[in-house]
């Protein structure tokens, strides 16, 4: 994962196509979640449920999952622990291989994209099929998914039509860029798919330690067809990702559908449990996969990072992720989620830029449905992030940064500085205000006025204000 998000976020920056895209899709999103979380009287209590029930698995994950392995082996099913992406590559890789099949379907799974399995199976000679609509469109553009939840949030529907023409065989030349006609192409396309497959590949939304069963939420029942159809079901799923008992889908299949799309239930919610006879797949192989989660799980504050149900409400409020999109993050993970999941995963390599991008605004503590304070752990990250290169000798105790929060910090502490700070910033900025706003800062604070305004100082202060009033 290279560190590239501030030179990506600039060239993001420049695309006004790919801003009004994300504009309209995340604002229409987010209105809709508004509406449905405003009609659910106890959305606070269960936002409270959901992520006390996390915060409970996270502190016994070591048993919970010894409980959910004995319970998917005891439903027929098997075990797999994967240390890292190499691991559950090569584990899923021998299993398509061991049963002679050069080919597989796939449901959305944003594991399996954070461990590249795809590119993996395709140095075996292995063709992975996406079926689900928005991951398709990506597959077949050679892109990469923009967004946790609408993976194509970045194209809008003539650049899909121009690609299903250019890509798909037997594609109607007169094909339109209306919705249905754009979904019937894809259809028609994974029809023959999904009849072919011998083995499916999926991910998990949550797995339930007490049962075994595993569940996928889904909104177009292509997650329905891999989870069924073929012979062979193989399921990677974080270790994060469980439920202590069948009890706790109650919360979760409320607060999932309402943040994600604003549903009251998603169309589709398919849950299995181990195999069955005459019914589903007649092997079931779930991989249990680390990467970087026990790390996080070590952190008293970032271990919260784990409560996360991948909704992408946190995206769709973000002002930050609105004008940069998901490709500048470097990471399957965009947005306030993926700013403190990847350098996390990651140990604080290669990403340590994405802690710093956000604004701070708390938007997204405020929709998370398992309340994650994100908040509070890129504040956390950052303080590590300075810390370690303290320790490495690559930051000076007095650099500009430190010299110049210093500064600010003295001036916060005191009524008479902070006054102080204000007539000496208003006369400052006086060749630089125009009409309360300063377009361009000079010299090395430029950056900060390189992509948005600064308000000025204005000419009183509220404290002046309210002296001279009381004068009168
Ligand atoms: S951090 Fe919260 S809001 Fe963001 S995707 Fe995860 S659960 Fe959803």
């Amino acid at each position: 994962m290279s560190d590239a998000f501030p030179a990506a976020a600039k060239t993001a920056l420049a695309d006004s196509q790919l801003r009004r895209n994300l504009r309209t899709a995340t604002h229409t999103i987010r209105d809709k979640r508004a509406a449905a979380v405003g009609a659910k009287h106890d959305w606070e209590e269960l936002r409270e449920a959901g992520r006390a029930l996390k915060e409970r698995v996270l502190l016994q994950l070591d048993q919970y999952l010894l409980q959910l392995e004995a319970s998917v082996e005891r439903a027929g099913g098997h075990v797999h622990w994967a240390r890292d992406a190499g691991e559950a590559n090569q584990i899923v890789g021998d299993l398509i291989a061991s049963h002679g099949a050069d080919e597989v379907i796939k449901s959305k799974s944003l594991t399996t994209e954070e461990c590249e399995l795809n590119e993996a199976l395709a140095a075996r000679g292995i063709r992975a099929w996406e079926t689900d609509l928005a991951q398709l469109i990506v597959q077949l553009g050679h892109d990469k998914p923009s967004h946790i939840l609408v993976p194509a949030i970045h194209r809008n529907r003539a650049e899909i039509r121009e690609l299903f023409l250019r890509t798909l065989d037997g594609v109607d030349p007169n094909l339109s860029d209306e919705p249905r006609a754009l979904a019937e192409a894809a259809r028609l396309h994974l029809r023959r798919k999904f009849l072919e497959a011998k083995v499916g590949v999926s991910g998990a939304n949550f797995a339930v330690a007490d049962t075994g069963s595993v569940a996928v939420v889904e909104s177009e029942g292509n997650g329905r067809m891999v989870t069924t159809l073929p012979e062979v079901l193989i399921t990677v799923m974080g270790i994060e990702k469980l439920i202590p008992s069948w009890q706790d889908f109650e919360v979760f299949l409320q607060l999932l559908p309402r943040s994600s799309t604003a549903e009251l239930m998603n169309p589709y919610t398919s849950i299995w449990t181990g195999v069955a006879e005459r019914d589903g797949p007649r092997e079931f192989h779930l991989v249990l996969l680390d990467n970087g989660r026990t790390n996080v799980l070590a952190d008293e504050v970032g271990r919260q990072t784990l409560n996360c149900i991948r909704c992408s409400a946190c995206l769709n409020v973000c002002p930050v992720y609105e004008r940069t999109g998901g490709h500048a993050y470097g990471s399957v993970y965009p947005g306030p989620i993926g700013a403190i999941l990847a350098p996390q995963l990651a140990n604080l390599e290669g990403s340590r830029s994405l802690p710093y991008a956000s604004s701070l605004c708390g938007a997204c503590y405020e929709v998370c449905p398992v309340k994650i304070n994100i908040p509070e752990v890129l504040l956390h990250l950052r303080a590590r992030i300075v810390e370690q290169d303290r320790q490495a000798g690559l930051r000076r105790r007095l650099d500009p940064v430190g010299i110049g929060l210093q500064a600010a910090a003295s001036a916060f502490a005191s009524r008479r500085r902070y006054e102080a700070a204000q007539k000496l910033a208003r006369a400052g900025q006086r060749p630089l205000a125009r009409e309360g706003v300063i377009r361009r800062l000079p010299g090395p604070l430029a950056g900060w006025t390189a992509a948005r305004d600064l308000p000025a100082v204005p000419k009183q202060s509220f404290r002046d204000w309210w002296r001279s009033r009381e004068r009168l």
